[in-house]
């Protein structure tokens, strides 16, 4: 087994040799100032990353999931009313999620490969005049299907109805890496998690709280203690956890926020499109369809790409694995089988891209898929010799 080549999934991604370091560091006192001068800058840097200048951060010692956990039970209290859209795996369990908490969700049911319908929520958010509803969930990127929502317009929506709902933000796979604007989308919740944007492995959630979000903590009466952001804000205040805080993924994150806040986050913005437009340009020349329904919706970190009826998409992924050492992301849920996916996000240059592009080629063609060899990667090296990166 080789571990030099990349990975092209849609998280964990690869990590740079700095923040791999930053990880590897010996044991310090995590109640002293000197873990201080780690988390202050993280939160300092995680609230730069969203675009906030005010927002509470919190990090947990967890991933996305437990960040979905601490926004629902800070804030909501059992059989609160919520609104979402479902069109795809990762708002599929975000709404188990709260249906498992006790609340009673409103799903809008949207096909996989739509964005979420800001419409829909309006008039839902409309028709709701006692204000039923405590809160909206929006699933900013679905990983599982590379669509990306207006997150403005749900923004928008509630704004028409004027509806006094918290607005709850998923954006684990688009954090740091695609435009996200906590003040100006009036987020009050945005969750994200280490293994992402931030290029680090899975262990940390990162949660961002307006200051409404966080005085919903007084009424919310969902079970909480992990996850509670009252005990963390106590602990922030004196360098601490309320428990033991894993002290060398947080330097890591350090690390990685220095990274991007030094490439600037408009310039790690525009390389995830460029990147991405690339492998779009490859997937056309493949002659194949993305499963995102129209290019408004294409992720700029994921592509889901359709393989032809009676072709198991898996294979692909399979095949990749075991003859080459690569690594690409399966179909999950409904697109199972049926979609094979691209991770195009984090640490990445257009060489890395071209040689996970080259690969999935290589596979196709192995596979009888009727591809060229050469014909994508032709098309995303077209694209990125006339575009070239700035830095
Ligand atoms: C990866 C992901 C999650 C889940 O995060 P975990 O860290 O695996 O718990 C949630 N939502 C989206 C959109 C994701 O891509």
């Amino acid at each position: 087994m080789s571990f030099q080549n990349p990975v092209f999934i849609p998280g964990p991604t690869n990590m740079p040799e700095a923040v791999r370091l930053a990880c590897h560091m010996p044991t310090i006192d995590h109640r002293s100032p000197t873990f201080g001068k780690i988390l202050h800058p993280c939160l300092d840097g995680v609230r730069q990353v969203l675009k906030s200048n005010s927002a509470h951060i919190f990090i947990f010692p967890s991933t996305g999931t437990g960040g979905w956990e601490t926004t629902l039970t800070n804030t909501l209290s059992k059989g609160d009313k919520v609104l979402a859209a479902r069109n795809g795996m990762f708002s599929h369990r975000w709404i188990d999620m709260c249906q498992r908490h006790g609340l009673d969700v409103h799903i809008i049911e949207t096909p996989w490969g739509q964005g979420l319908p800001a419409d829909q929520y309006q008039d839902v958010l409309k028709a709701d005049t006692n204000h039923e509803i405590k809160a909206v969930l929006a699933t900013h990127n679905e990983t599982a299907t590379g669509v990306k929502s207006d997150i403005a317009a749900v923004r928008a929506a509630l704004d028409a109805a004027d509806h006094p709902a918290l607005l709850f933000v998923d954006g684990v796979s688009s954090i740091a890496s695609m435009d996200f604007r906590f003040d100006e989308w009036g987020v009050d919740v945005a969750v994200t998690g280490s293994q992402k944007g931030f290029m680090l492995p899975a262990g940390l959630a990162i949660v961002g709280f307006s200051d409404k979000a966080v005085a919903a903590t007084e009424t919310a009466d969902l079970p909480r203690t992990f996850f509670d952001i009252r005990d963390m804000q106590k602990g922030y205040a004196a360098n601490a956890f309320p428990y033991t805080p894993p002290v060398g993924l947080m330097n890591g994150l350090k690390t990685s926020l220095e990274m991007l806040l030094d490439e600037g986050i408009d310039n790690v913005i525009a390389r995830h499109t460029r990147i991405a437009t690339g492998v779009r340009l490859a997937v056309k020349a493949w002659g194949l369809d993305l499963c995102a329904a129209s290019p408004d919706v294409y992720s700029d970190t994921v592509s889901a790409i359709c393989t032809p009826d009676g072709f198991n998409a898996t294979d692909i992924v399979t095949h990749a694995d075991e003859v080459y050492g690569v690594a690409f992301g399966v179909g999950l849920g409904e697109v199972a089988g049926k979609v094979f996916r691209i991770g195009h996000l984090g640490s990445l240059t257009d060489v890395m891209m071209l040689s996970g592009l080259a690969t999935a080629e290589m596979c196709m063609v192995d596979l009888g898929m009727g591809v060229k060899l050469g014909s994508g990667v032709a098309a995303a090296q077209e694209y990125y010799r006339t575009n070239p990166a700035t830095k």
